[in-house]
C-alpha cells in the first residue's frame, strides 16, 4: 500500500518520544519530559501582540509564496549584519518551519542516487529528507573528534552532491570550530558540493561564536542557510522558518512551496517580522536561562556517572550510557519504566549515537532537578 519512499524512512524519533511523554502525562503519570527540543517559555508578549494586530488588520489570507516582502527584507538585513553574508531579499524564502525548508532543498537539488554527507550523529529529519528526495546518506562520524578533510573524502563518492552541517549541533551540542568550517569549505569547493547549513540554534550558544559557513570565501554560491524562529523566539507552533539560497535553488524551492503548502502562515509571518525588528532582550534572557539549566544538568549527569560533554550550544545533553551496560534503546526504556523519564535514544540520530541518549534541557529547572534525583535513585 505504501510507497517505497515512505517505507524507507523511520518515524521521527523526537516527535514520537514527545508524543509518548504527552500521552503518559494525559493519563495522569508524573512524567519528566526531556525528549522534544522545544523551549518551554511562552512566546514573548510583543510577538503575540503582533499576531493580534495582524488579525485585526485582516492579514489572514495567502501571502506571496516566498513570504511577505517586509519579512524577506528584514531577514536579508539580519543575515547581512549578523552572518556577514551579502544577500538580498530575493534570495530569501520564508517557509512553514525550518523543516519544510530542508525538505524543499533536498527535493530541489537531489536526483535518484545522489549522495549527501551527513555528520553522525545528526538531527533525525536530515536522513529522512534525503531519502524522501531519492538521495542516499553517507555518514562521517563527528562527536568529540574534529571534522577532517580526509574523513569527508573517504565518505564521499563521485555521486556526492551535498554536505549537511548543523552548528550549534542537535544532538551533540558542539559548535564547529573555524578550522573545521574551513576544512568543510575547502572540501566542498574542491569537490563542487553544495552545503546545507542548518543554523537554527545560532543564538543558543554558550562557548565560541557562531560563524555561518556561507560567509567564508566563495562559499555563498554553494551554500543554503536554513534558520527559523522556533528555537530563538520560542515560536515552535507558529511554524516559521526560512532559507537563504542561491537564486537557482531558491526558485526550485519556491516551485515546491507553491505546489505543496502555498506559503507560510500569514499571521505568523507578521509576528516573525516583529520578532526581528523588536528588542532582542527576550532572546538574551532565554539563552541565559538555558545556560543555567545546562550547567546544572551537565554537572548532575556527570556526577551520577552518566558521562556527557559540556554542550557549546543548542539545548541538548548527549549522554553516554555505556557505563551502565545498556545500549541506548534499553536505557531509554529503563528510564521510562523505572523513573518515568522520557528521553530520545541516541541511535535515532545515527549509528554514532548508539550508546547515547539525548536529554533536552529546554525543560524547567524544577523538572531538571527532580529528573536528576529520580535517575540517581534509579541507578
Ligand atoms: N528539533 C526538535 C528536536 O530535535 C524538535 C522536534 C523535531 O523537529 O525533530 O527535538
Amino acid at each position: 500500500m505504501l510507497s517505497k519512499r515512505v517505507n524507507g524512512i523511520a518515524e521521527s524519533a523526537t516527535i514520537k518520544m514527545g508524543l509518548l511523554a504527552k500521552q503518559l502525562q494525559d493519563e495522569g503519570k508524573e512524567v519528566m519530559n526531556f525528549s522534544l527540543g522545544e523551549p518551554d517559555f511562552k512566546t514573548p508578549e510583543h510577538i503575540c501582540e503582533a499576531a493580534k494586530k495582524a488579525l485585526d488588520l485582516g492579514y489572514t489570507h495567502y501571502t506571496s509564496s516566498a513570504g511577505i516582502t517586509e519579512l524577506r527584507e528584514e531577514i536579508a538585513k539580519k543575515i547581512q549584519a549578523e552572518n556577514k553574508v551579502d544577500v538580498n531579499a530575493e534570495e530569501v524564502i520564508v517557509t512553514p518551519g525550518g523543516k519544510q525548508a530542508i525538505y524543499e532543498v533536498m527535493m530541489s537539488v537531489l536526483d535518484e542516487g545522489d549522495e549527501v554527507l551527513l555528520l553522525d550523529p545528526c538531527w533525525v529529519s536530515f536522513e529522512a529528507a534525503v531519502k524522501l528526495a531519492g538521495g542516499k546518506p553517507s555518514w562521517v562520524k563527528k562527536l568529540e573528534e574534529e571534522v577532517k578533510y580526509e574523513a569527508l573524502e573517504s565518505a564521499a563518492s563521485e555521486n556526492t552532491k551535498m554536505i549537511v552541517i548543523n552548528s550549534p549541533n542537535n544532538p551533540a551540542g558542539y559548535v564547529l570550530s573555524d578550522r573545521e568550517l574551513n576544512e568543510i569549505a575547502e572540501f566542498a569547493t574542491e569537490h563542487n558540493l553544495l552545503v546545507l547549513s542548518d543554523e537554527i540554534y545560532e543564538k543558543i550558544i554558550y562557548e565560541r561564536r557562531h560563524v555561518s559557513i556561507a560567509s567564508l570565501d566563495d562559499m555563498q554560491e554553494r551554500t543554503i542557510i536554513v534558520n527559523g524562529f522556533s528555537k530563538t523566539y520560542a515560536m515552535t507552533g507558529w511554524r516559521i522558518g526560512y532559507a537563504v539560497a542561491p537564486p537557482v535553488i531558491m526558485n526550485g524551492m519556491l516551485k515546491i512551496q507553491q505546489h505543496s503548502v502555498s506559503c507560510a502562515p500569514s499571521i505568523s509571518q507578521y509576528s516573525a517580522l516583529t520578532a526581528l525588528r523588536g528588542s532582542q532582550e527576550c532572546v538574551d534572557k532565554m539563552v541565559k536561562e538555558f545556560k543555567r539549566r545546562k550547567d546544572v544538568i551537565v554537572k548532575r549527569l556527570n556526577g551520577i556517572g552518566l558521562r556527557c560533554v559540556n554542550p557549546e550550544g543548542a539545548f541538548y545533553a548527549f549522554v553516554n550510557t555505556s557505563n551502565h551496560g545498556n545500549n541506548d534503546i534499553e536505557f531509554t526504556e529503563r528510564l521510562l519504566k523505572e523513573a518515568y523519564i522520557v528521553v530520545t535514544p541516541g541511535s535515532a540520530f545515527g549509528s554514532a549515537g548508539k550508546d547515547y541518549v539525548r536529554f533536552s534541557f529546554a525543560a524547567s529547572m524544577e523538572n531538571i532537578v527532580e529528573g536528576m534525583e529520580r535517575i540517581e535513585k534509579m541507578l
